[in-house]
């Protein structure tokens, strides 16, 4: 059995307040537990809350963890200088992300712990860290971890873990390549060809996912506006998550402008979507302290 708990759902800053209470304002992190393995998915201000409860829950235990980070920007990473385990010696911890431009994912990650932002360096951390670049499949126990390049400002992956019976894929921070070219009125020709081909293999990476944690931080009209920042409108995410036939969406990385209210109206659209591409994908908006159960 798999099981998925939402430390932070927010995408670009945390939005602490009352309009958020419900779906939470940390940023990005997700704990994946199966078996005795456990993986993290992003480094947000989630992880922080994360980092408390294992201490209470492994008290003088020590711990081994997979920390995945889909890519460097503040809001996936922000929270691991206040991740408590990682100042404890007896713990393990391996940080997994992809390489940079130029820069090695480990100068990046450290960087944000440079004397300039942070008090206390990555090095002087006394758990033992070791930081790996993602560049193949990694296995982890009788758990397989695959990678998929996502199209964002920043190199990004999206991470599918599976145990042989249950399959999770969190791919968040993410634009359709089709996208500007419909909207642009653009006839279908064959210059567009390579952005659907694009998607299709996105489609292809999430076929068949119990769970997508795929992001839908705009709303189709807020994506008119904001076409080239890396992110979704709800459409394409729903239609993907039906077309690759995944079991359930997890709609992830809302938009620090949406309340609670909003972002109530946004599922209930999805869910229309699903309905009108005749899917069965079962659609929600993953919320802070949810846990989710993969049989
Ligand atoms: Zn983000
Ligand atoms: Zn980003």
């Amino acid at each position: 059995m798999m099981r998925v708990t939402f430390w932070g759902t927010r995408g670009s800053i945390a939005t602490p307040g009352r309009a958020t209470m419900k779906y939470g304002g940390n940023t990005s992190c997700v704990e994946v537990r199966a078996g005795k393995e456990i993986l993290i998915f992003d480094a947000g201000t989630g992880i922080r809350i994360l980092g408390l409860k294992m201490l209470k829950e492994f008290s003088s235990r020590p711990l081994s963890l997979h920390l995945f980070i889909s890519h460097t920007h503040w809001d996936h990473i922000q929270g691991f200088p206040f991740f408590l385990p990682a100042y404890e010696a007896r713990n393990k911890i391996h940080v997994y992300g992809p390489p940079g431009r130029d820069k090695s994912f480990d100068s990046i990650f450290r960087g944000q712990m440079d004397s300039d932002y942070f008090p206390v360096d990555l090095g002087d951390m006394s758990s033992n860290i070791e930081v790996h670049e993602v560049r193949k499949r990694i296995m982890i126990g009788n758990l397989v971890v695959d990678h998929f390049y996502l199209n964002h400002p920043a190199l990004t992956l999206g991470y599918r873990v599976s145990d042989g019976k249950s399959t999770v894929v969190y791919a968040t921070d993410n634009e359709p390549y089709e996208g500007s070219i419909h909207a642009s009125g653009k006839k279908i020709d064959k210059q567009i060809d390579l952005p659907v081909m694009l998607d299709e293999r996105f489609v292809d990476f999430l076929r068949d996912a119990d769970l997508y944690i795929g992001e839908a931080q705009y709303t189709n009209e807020e994506y008119e506006e904001k076409k080239g920042w890396g992110h979704s409108p709800l459409e394409t995410t729903v239609r993907f998550a039906v077309q690759a036939n995944t079991k359930q969406l997890a709609l992830f990385h809302h938009d620090p402008q949406h309340t609670d209210a909003f972002l109530e109206r946004m599922v209930n659209q999805a869910r229309g979507l699903v309905r009108m591409y005749g899917g069965k994908t079962k659609c929600f908006a993953s919320r802070e302290g949810q846990t989710v159960n993969l049989p």
